[in-house]
């Protein structure tokens, strides 16, 4: 196995605006198409923006989003 370091940027949610299901990108603040990959985690969720591309690990209970390597990141690892 291969390790590679990523550098992450964490974005914090606001509280009492960000609604789960309503969040929107970071980046380019359009609204973010949220899933639920795993059932036993409702608060560890996945955002994809649909208009920038960007995909985004939303951990609710920390409050916290962390932007996720685009392909062409993993490619030059
Ligand atoms: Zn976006």
């Amino acid at each position: 196995m291969t390790s590679i370091h990523l550098a992450l940027e964490i974005i914090r949610l606001r509280p009492g605006i960000d609604d789960l299901s309503d969040i929107d990108c970071p980046d380019c603040h359009a609204p973010m198409i949220i899933h639920q990959p795993d059932e036993s985690l409702p608060d560890r969720l996945i955002g994809i923006c649909d208009s920038c591309t960007g995909w985004f690990l939303i951990e609710a209970a920390a409050g916290l989003i962390v932007r996720l390597p685009d392909d062409e990141a993993l490619r030059d690892a």
